[in-house]
């Protein structure tokens, strides 16, 4: 603990020495973790994959630790989280143990948990006045016309709230269509979104990758042929897209507002402006870097060696 105050005051010296840094991933394999631990040891910096999976944590009030492989894990001056959608609860945790031990967090715990729950995070883009597609939200309701009308009216979108890569996203093109499956919803006991469909969208999206202040690289996604859908994972294609300035402002707000410092941000083109579709606190490389040639996972390790010294790691948002 005392090293690691004595070598954060070092490097607020901007002397720029390596640092320590672990990236929290499931899978050491993956193409978004390989490519992260590779380019910061090109810029000489101490790397380790740990598997938060893995990981325990005691808690104490004197002193916080985490032991992997039976070996507390001390001094690290980072983390990247690459927290996995379903793993959410447990990985939190682990990320907001390092943030007690004084380890500065790419993203913070409370920002990924945040930015896990679709309608969480449409409630606070709304709170920062950010275009979203109208939504209604619903649980068990009985007024299925009211809560169909509140969006327009069909076609429209119905999405369960803890999807992700699409899956749990359904476009009813008919009111009979919206009614059964809002219906079968409610037979599963799912927390559902309805949204007005964004037709003119025409199955593609913008993934906007924003590290810090800025958007770093931003892709267009098109999904297959007859699926409105843009997500890679369903078959969609990407290639670099030049953004406006406002679509550039808007993915940095949006980030902001969630307390993300990596995020991705995904937007649509629609008739009544740019609309937020989500933002995700674990965005891939794999896609991004490959569309864009942009080197992703340098501008992360930059804002790393940037900010890891002197960012405070209390999360304060609203
Ligand atoms: P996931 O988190 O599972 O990726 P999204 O809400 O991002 O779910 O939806 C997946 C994709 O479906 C989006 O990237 C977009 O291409 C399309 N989509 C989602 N909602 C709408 C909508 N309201 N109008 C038009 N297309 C949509
Ligand atoms: N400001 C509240 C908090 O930090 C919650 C904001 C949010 O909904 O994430 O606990």
């Amino acid at each position: 603990m005392l090293g690691n105050r004595f070598y954060k005051v070092i490097r607020k010296n901007n002397l720029n020495l390596p640092m320590k840094i672990a990236i929290l991933s499931e899978d050491a394999s993956l193409y978004s973790t390989k490519r992260l631990k590779e380019t910061g040891e090109a810029r000489s910096h101490d790397i380790k994959v740990i598997n938060y999976l893995r990981c325990y944590i005691n808690i104490a009030s004197h002193k916080h630790s985490i032991i992997s492989l039976h070996q507390p894990l001390e001094n690290f001056d980072a983390i990247i989280p690459r927290i996995g959608a379903l793993r959410t609860f447990y990985g939190t945790a682990v990320v907001r143990q390092f943030e007690m031990m004084g380890v500065f967090s790419v993203n913070q715990s409370q920002a990924i948990s945040r930015s896990r729950d679709k309608l969480r995070c449409l409630q606070i883009l709304a709170r920062h006045g950010i275009g979203l597609p109208v939504t209604g939200f619903a649980h068990d309701t009985e007024d299925i016309d009211g809560l169909i009308e509140t969006v327009g009216g069909a076609p429209l979108v119905i999405k369960l709230l803890e999807g992700t890569q699409g899956i749990g996203v359904v476009l009813a093109e008919t009111y009979q269509a919206a009614k059964s499956v809002i219906e079968a919803f409610r037979g599963l006991n799912a927390n559902i979104l309805v949204q007005e469909y964004i037709k003119e969208a025409k199955g593609a999206d913008i993934r906007c990758f924003v590290v810090g202040d800025k958007v770093v690289a931003a892709m267009k996604r098109q999904g297959a042929e007859g699926e409105f859908r843009s997500n890679l994972h369903r078959g969609g294609k990407a290639e670099g897209i030049k953004l406006t300035p406002e679509e550039r402002s808007t993915a940095v707000r949006s980030a902001n507002a969630m307390g993300l410092k990596v995020a991705g941000v995904d937007l649509l083109r629609s008739n009544h402006g740019l609309v937020i579709m989500e933002v995700n606190s674990s965005p891939g490389l794999e896609g991004i870097e490959k569309a864009t040639g942009v080197d992703v996972a340098d501008k992360i390790i930059e804002f790393i060696e940037k900010n890891a010294a002197t960012a405070k790691t209390t999360d304060r948002i609203k």
